[in-house]
């Protein structure tokens, strides 16, 4: 198979995750303060967890994850922690799998990344249960396109494309 032209966003075993985590989280400081939301200890702990990978995790894994550490947390406690989170677009939903991924693009190339609610779209691959937030412009465009024509008023753009990444086909 040739993979020679393939861009593959997908991120590799091994690679620098403790800068993806602190990337993110430095992000989520930026948005706070400039939407004027408030990062708690708790829901800046809730983003940490759900970075723990770059595979989407649950909410029971992360009510877990917190009564590992805290003790008796009530699960209320985690889901307006991750309510919080996906409105300020730090953390998506993936309603397919029923689980949280972290935003790749939180604190902000300029295009809505991880400032407040933007449009997501996701590759899932099956294999590794790797989730990859995609930018693409001519998605984007003919989205558009097809809202316009129709009149149709998009509320929640989230996509999620299921199959296996490029890695994973080897
Ligand atoms: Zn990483
Ligand atoms: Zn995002
Ligand atoms: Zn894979």
């Amino acid at each position: 198979m040739s993979n020679q032209n393939v861009e593959n966003p997908f991120v590799r075993p091994g690679h620098d995750h403790a800068s993806c985590i602190s990337a993110a989280l430095d992000g989520a400081e930026a948005v706070c303060a400039r939407r004027g939301g408030r990062l708690t200890p708790l829901r800046r702990r809730v983003l940490e967890l759900v970075w723990r990978s770059h595979q989407p995790m649950g909410a029971y894994d992360l009510l877990a994850l917190l009564q590992d550490e805290r003790g008796r947390v009530a699960p209320p406690t985690v889901y307006r922690a991750l309510d919080f989170l996906c409105a300020q677009g730090l953390v998506h939903r993936l309603d397919s799998l029923q689980a949280f991924i972290g935003c790749g693009h939180a604190g902000g190339d300029g295009d809505g990344g991880g400032d407040g609610q933007h449009p997501a779209h996701f590759l899932i691959c099956q294999d590794c249960g790797v989730a990859v937030e995609v930018r693409d412009g001519q998605l984007n465009g003919a989205i558009n396109h097809l809202a316009g024509r129709t009149g149709f008023a998009i509320a929640d753009e989230t996509i999620e494309l299921r199959g296996r990444c490029a890695d994973c086909q080897n």
